[in-house]
């Protein structure tokens, strides 16, 4: 190291993550133009059903074909399945047998939301309002007084459908969850900020007129129904077999003067999903068998026939190899999977729950982290070096700016996602995502930059030789 300045060292020996606009400039054009279509995906995509719905007539669109167990399917086939109409899984057949290993790129497609409840419509002081019960760990006081859309599906006694979808145009009405005055909130102020709002407060008002009729005993529960009636044909008891969802009205938006970044409900797991399923379709001839999935219940823990702790991917690559007379176990052994999930960026405003130097920061690339968990690093999947390795140099081989980033100080907190799920099939496996402002909030924030850069690794994860 003879004759090397101070300056040349740093450059060859250190090592810091970098913005994405100051190492490549160019991609901001290209940034804000991929944007342009997840901005219209979160639009069109507010929950699981629908996301899937979007995704599906996209892969269709695309030329996919409904896989067929049993079928056998020959390089460079794609095929997809949906189930239960919350998830979305789709597949181009690789070069290489299924025993060669499948490079699967898993992101969920469910968020934070208020769920209404099976008996959810009352009339109390002169208003009739909707009880709720929250999906996933959101923070109960962001969700008063904001615009709410509802959204979901409901069947009628015989099993006929019916669609929800009230808040999202200009015309409709919306809905809100009330929160006290300063003048009279003197002791839900004593309150600490996680029961500020606590989970029975959070009722949605959806009424305020009675119907005209002398004879009635909650008016404006009545008119409320006999609308829904009119418009829908349902009656109260109909809500029992019904999932609707109480979401942000509002639409995506830029944010900044310099339009840097995206503020939307539901980058969480959008921000991920959108991209894997773009770089799934393009993908052409994969050396390695693909499979996206789009996962329903990640924000409730994974459960359930559309979770990942459950089966139904696994029996999906099962059926995959029957048909190509590979076996399912070596094919799991082999292969190498993306947890596709966001994670926390560097907030100025609350730099204490971050440790700087591990950090992921907004506008710095797509983020590896090795585990997430909590506390001595339990309830996590802690990727390999290889396995780090392994993805670090694809990434940079394509030329994808990354940084890592643990969530969180070390006793701060913590949290996961399906990474160990995929992980305990033996299955390889690595969180990979953008970082997000205010994760989990009616509103989140991510960089464009971040948003094409996951991009940009999951095409390279998709179309890998190696
Ligand atoms: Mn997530
Ligand atoms: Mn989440």
């Amino acid at each position: 190291m003879e004759n090397k300045t101070a300056k040349q060292l740093e450059e060859e020996l250190l090592y810091s993550a970098k913005p994405v606009a100051e190492l490549q400039p160019d991609t901001v054009a290209l940034a804000e133009e991929f944007c342009r279509g997840y901005k219209q995906f979160l639009n069109e995509s507010k929950t699981e059903r629908e996301a899937t719905a979007l995704s599906t007539r996209m892969l269709q669109d695309a030329g996919y074909q409904l896989f067929e167990p049993g079928r056998r399917y020959e390089a460079g086939e794609k095929v997809y399945m949906v189930n239960r109409g919350k998830c979305v899984l789709a597949a181009t057949i690789g070069r290489e047998p299924l025993s060669a290993g499948i490079h699967m790129n898993m992101s969920h497609i469910d968020s934070p939301r208020l769920d209404l409840k099976q008996m959810p419509l009352y009339e109390d002081g002169g208003l009739a309002l909707f009880k709720t019960h929250y999906y996933g760990g959101l923070r109960k006081y962001q969700w008063t007084a904001v615009p709410l859309a509802l959204h979901g599906v409901l069947y009628k006694a015989g099993g006929e459908r019916v669609d929800f979808c009230i808040g999202e145009r200009e015309e409709d009405p919306v809905f809100c969850v009330t929160d006290l005055l300063p003048h009279l909130s003197r002791e839900q102020n004593e309150r600490t900020l996680r029961n500020g709002i606590r989970g029975e407060e959070l009722n949605i008002v959806v009424g305020s007129l009675p119907i005209q009729d002398e004879g009635a005993k909650q008016k404006v529960k009545l008119f409320t129904m006999q609308l829904l009636n009119q418009q829908y044909g349902i009656v109260e008891k109909d809500f029992i077999r019904a999932e609707i969802e109480a979401v942000p009205a509002h639409k995506a938006r830029d944010v900044g003067f310099d339009r840097g970044l995206i503020g939307a409900y539901g980058h969480d797991d959008r921000v991920e999903a959108y991209p894997a399923l773009l770089a799934e379709i393009e993908v052409q001839s994969p050396r390695f068998t693909t499979l996206c999935v789009l996962t329903d219940k990640e924000e409730t823990g994974s459960n359930g026939t559309t979770g990942l702790r459950g089966d139904y991917v696994f029996h999906f690559v099962q059926q995959l190899c029957a048909g190509q007379g590979a076996d399912y176990v070596s094919c799991l052994m082999a292969s190498k999977c993306l947890s596709s999930d966001v994670n926390a960026a560097f907030d100025p405003t609350f730099p204490e729950v971050n440790d700087r130097r591990n950090c992921a920061y907004a506008g710095k690339g797509v983020v590896l982290t090795k585990y997430t968990g909590s506390g001595g690093k339990s309830d996590t999947n802690d990727a390999s070096a290889e396995m780090v390795a392994y993805i670090a140099d694809l990434l940079d081989e394509a030329g994808v700016v990354w940084q890592i980033g643990e969530l969180g100080k070390v006793d701060q907190g913590g949290g996961g996602t399906v990474a160990k799920f995929v992980a305990e099939r033996n299955v390889d496996t690595i969180d990979i995502g953008v970082p997000v402002l205010s994760m989990h909030a009616p509103f989140e924030l991510v960089a464009k930059t971040d948003v094409y850069m996951a991009y940009k690794a999951f095409a390279a994860f998709a179309a890998a030789e190696k």
